[in-house]
């Protein structure tokens, strides 16, 4: 039996879809992914999903500060650690890692080719539980195009919502399945994150998720048909107050208005 070992790469194991890994085997596509995070010498990084380096490599040339990297798999933890003695390796779940406890003041740069089966609650998680300076992030395209999608169409949903009340989000370029091995079926897209500077409390925070999450539960149902469910009462003056008709449907909604809406509904959701 032969297995495919690209690039000679002996010292790996083949590729485990269950971890979503599909290596990057393009050094100019890596190095713009990384310019992207524009590293300056002493700071801060963070890499998810390391993999076999490929973005880790062109990391280390820019001289991080602090150089740490999350990465699942066990064996190449393994690997990595002894090909990049220098760097912190956390062998583990980045769906699990405390994204609170990055310090606002040390201006973390966070960067990662995210596996596909957890990229949406990942970048969920990231854009409201820390503070960074600058986050990339390489998903699927049809992912990029609902997190930077405008309201009214159907790419629209809680996550554009959620991570654009958030960030700026910008898609930067596209990425074609080739420079992959192996190759997914799917183009991919490298996305920008530049957190805003409001910051939201626990409860609003709180609130906002939930209103999503009812909204966009039911998104071919009026907004007013989707409230009532819920028993909340005084209805339409409460849509008038953000400026919105009850038969208006919640793709329609801006991300400001959830905003309002969700501070407006804030005492249903209970702390
Ligand atoms: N950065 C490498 C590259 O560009 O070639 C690998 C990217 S590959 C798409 C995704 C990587 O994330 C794999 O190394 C995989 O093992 C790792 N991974 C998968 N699920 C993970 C998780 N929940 N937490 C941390 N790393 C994970």
């Amino acid at each position: 039996m032969s297995v495919n070992r690209p690039e000679g790469r002996g010292r790996f194991k083949p590729a485990k879809r269950s971890l979503g890994q599909n290596f990057l085997k393009d050094a100019n596509i890596a190095r713009k992914i990384v310019d992207a995070l524009g590293i300056q010498p002493g700071d801060n990084v963070l890499e998810i999903g390391p993999g076999r380096g490929a973005l880790t490599r062109h990391i280390l040339d820019r001289q991080p500060g602090r150089f740490m990297v999350l990465e699942k798999d066990d064996e190449l933890a393994a690997v990595l650690s002894e090909q990049y003695p220098s760097i912190e390796i956390v062998q583990g779940d980045a769906l699990a890692f405390p994204w609170n406890s990055l310090a606002p003041e040390d201006g973390w740069k966070i960067v990662g080719n995210l596996p596909y089966n957890i990229a949406s609650p990942l970048m969920w998680d990231i854009v409201s539980q820390s503070r960074f300076a600058c986050a990339v992030f390489m998903v699927q395209l049809e992912v990029g195009q609902r997190l930077r999608a405008p309201s009214g169409g159907r790419d629209y949903g809680a996550l554009s919502v959620w991570v654009q009340s958030h960030a700026l989000v910008d898609l930067l370029f596209k990425v074609p399945p080739q420079v992959f091995h192996p190759q997914p079926k799917v183009t991919s897209a490298v996305m920008r994150f530049i957190l805003r500077p409001n910051t939201f409390e626990a409860k609003a925070s709180k609130a906002l998720a939930e209103t999503l999450h009812m909204c966009f539960q039911q998104r071919r149902k009026q907004l007013s048909t989707i409230l009532k469910s819920k028993g909340i009462g005084g209805i339409v003056d409460l849509l008038a107050g953000i400026g919105v008709e009850p038969s208006q449907r919640p793709e329609t909604l801006a991300p400001e208005q959830f905003l309002e809406l969700s501070n407006r509904l804030q005492n249903q959701f209970g702390s």
